[in-house]
């Protein structure tokens, strides 16, 4: 339960007065009762000095004039008087008749008598079964004027000195209560005044502990207060400087993990993800929700499972490259760092490096060193054969057989030096080597020239080439003329390469507004679906041995590509098998 700082201090208020109360109203008390009590006593012992001073004058014989003085005396003094002879009879007593006093007991026996007798003076306190109550005798001794001795005795009932005490401790209690009341009022009004700053630096502390670290509790004294208000301050405002530290450093973190090409994740000991960056999240296909859930549930690898399980239950660093399927397979170089504070395992940190595209780079590369080399054997193996044939057996080769030979000889040189030229070209675009300069170009020129160059080749084939009528017509282009006329005799020498005598080959352009599209289409063999997709890759052909009997390198689409590509254009392909081709490819006007 909350108590207010208000009511304890009201209560350890209450606590004092009262305390001090009941020690006031015991010691008031007890000295109040002592001192009523000896005031009392001198007062009966006083009055009783005086009854002696009469008794030893008024009386002269006990018997006879004792009874009227006590009583004479004892109605003025308000205290029972006893007058006793030395043997202990009483011979007058205020309270008692003549009859009931010839009843009474000796009273020889009596303390007070007998201390009066021996000392002079006696005093006593008992109950008195005469009256009924307890009482307080005082006793002096006296002569008559007839030298008779003789004992005074003055009785006053307890009962109202404890009357006296009780109205005393009344009027005490009271004036206590009202002190108590009127300290409770004080002690409300001052501890409210003190508590107030406390209560001020509570709502004030509340409000920091809620983040609003701006705000400050008011400093209003100079005390211990003031001074708890003071550091509370500082301590807001070195909180308040340190969030905006860490919030900084929080941001400049998720700045990098958002701006990251690689994948990240933060685990926790139990290998719960408590953090992945937008990479990670677009390589596993992940949304928001995979934060708090475990490595295994959101990315189904048990290959990356089982890495973080190594580096939790081992604490060692990582470096391992992994095949996951997110669903199509990708290469990943993964790196990961057990997460430790001082001695303490918090959790881990992987990196996911997706190196497919690396890794199909580094095959492409390879396939062309195996490809080029391929590529080169057969010619050369081919030249060296004969050249050793002509060597050995040149001076008896009949010169018919010499001339065959070396044909054949100068046609695979010939095909080497395509093979080199085209590689040349190749590389020349792929190192970015090559440079572009467009030009305005008339493209019913520029197919004229390539037709003428290529016309006995086509003539020899029995193939005719002709061009649309919408082609005559067609605007001019931007394009750099030399690598256009590339990619038209590449386009075109292939579409004779692949179509049977007979067939034709026909240039057409289309106007798409800006730009215009350039078709070479045959009536030729046309190409497998499944090889379409592929044909525009170096040394990719239908057919190998056809293409190499036709003199082709492989190289020729992946040159027209590239070209275009380097014009900021693009090629497509159409074709059915047994039906023909359309290659085209796009190209910007020179006048839009
Ligand atoms: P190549 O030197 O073999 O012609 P290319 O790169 O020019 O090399 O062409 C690659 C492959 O694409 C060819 O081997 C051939 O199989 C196919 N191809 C290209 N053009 C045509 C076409 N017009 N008709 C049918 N197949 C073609």
């Amino acid at each position: 339960m909350k108590i207010k700082i208000q009511w304890k201090l009201m209560a350890s208020h209450l606590a004092l007065v009262l305390l001090l109360g009941a020690i006031l109203y015991g010691y008031l008390n007890h000295s109040l009762k002592n001192h009523l009590n000896s005031e009392i006593r001198d007062n009966l012992f006083n009055e009783a000095r005086l009854v002696k001073i009469m008794s030893a004058k008024e009386i002269t014989d006990m018997e006879r004039d004792a009874p009227t003085l006590a009583r004479t005396v004892g109605k003025e003094i308000k205290a029972r008087v006893s007058i006793i002879s030395s043997d202990g009879k009483v011979t007058g007593d205020s309270e008692l008749n003549e009859t009931e006093l010839r009843k009474l007991q000796n009273h020889a026996d009596r303390p007070e008598f007998i201390q009066a007798i021996e000392r002079g003076q006696g005093v006593a306190t008992r109950f008195s079964s005469t009256l009924g109550t307890n009482m307080i005798y005082i006793a002096l001794p006296f002569q008559t004027t007839a030298g008779q001795p003789g004992i005074i005795r003055l009785a006053l009932p307890l009962s109202r000195l404890d009357a006296a005490m009780t109205s005393l401790g009344t009027i005490l209690g009271a004036s206590l209560l009202l002190a108590v009341l009127c300290s409770l009022l004080l002690s409300y009004i001052l501890s409210s005044i003190t508590s107030r700053p406390l209560r001020s630096m509570a709502a004030a502390a509340a409000r920091i502990g809620k983040g609003e670290f701006g705000s400050r509790i008011p400093v209003t004294s100079r005390d211990e207060i003031g001074e708890l208000a003071e550091v509370m301050n500082d301590m807001a405002g070195k909180i308040e400087r340190q969030l905006e530290r860490i919030s900084a450093e929080k941001n400049r973190l998720d700045t990098i993990l958002r701006g990251m090409g690689e994948g990240v994740i933060v685990t926790n000991d139990t290998g719960d993800v408590i953090l992945a960056n937008p990479a990670f999240r677009s390589l596993f296909s992940l949304d928001e929700d995979c934060v708090g859930r475990t490595l295994i549930e959101i990315a189904r690898q048990p290959a990356m499972n089982n890495a973080l399980q190594r580096v939790l239950d081992y604490r060692e660093e990582i470096l391992e490259e992994m095949v996951v399927m997110v669903p199509d397979e990708r290469h990943m170089l993964t790196h990961w760092v057990p997460l430790e504070e001082e001695t303490n395992l918090i959790g881990t940190v992987a990196v996911f490096h997706d190196i497919t595209d690396l890794k199909h780079l580094e095959k492409i590369r390879k396939d062309f060193v195996a490809n080029v080399s391929h590529e080169l054997r057969t010619p050369v193996s081919v030249i060296k054969g004969y050249a050793e044939t002509i060597l050995a057996e040149g001076k008896d080769l009949p010169p018919e057989k010499l001339r065959h030979f070396t044909g054949i000889i100068h046609s695979h040189a010939d095909r080497l030096a395509h093979l080199i030229s085209d590689l040349l070209t190749l590389s020349r675009i792929e190192s970015g080597a090559m440079t572009l300069e467009p030009v305005p170009v008339n493209l019913v020129t520029a197919v004229n020239r390539v037709s003428q160059l290529l016309e006995q080749k086509a003539c020899a084939r029995e193939i005719t080439l002709q061009r649309t009528e919408s082609f005559e017509m067609t605007a001019d282009i931007l394009a750099d003329p030399d690598k256009l006329e590339q990619v038209l005799i590449n386009l075109l020498d292939n579409a004779i390469k692949f179509t049977p005598a007979g067939g034709t080959v026909t240039v057409n352009a289309l106007d798409l507004g800006e730009k215009i599209r350039i078709e070479v289409t045959d009536t030729g063999t046309g190409i497998p679906p499944k090889d379409i997709p592929r044909i525009f890759e170096r040394f990719y052909r239908v057919d190998a041995a056809r293409s190499r009997e036709m003199g082709g390198t492989g190289l020729g689409l992946s040159i027209v590509k590239h070209i275009v590509q380097a014009h900021g254009e693009s090629v497509a392909v159409e074709s059915t098998v047994g039906k023909g081709s359309t290659f085209s490819f796009t190209m910007k006007k020179a006048r839009p």
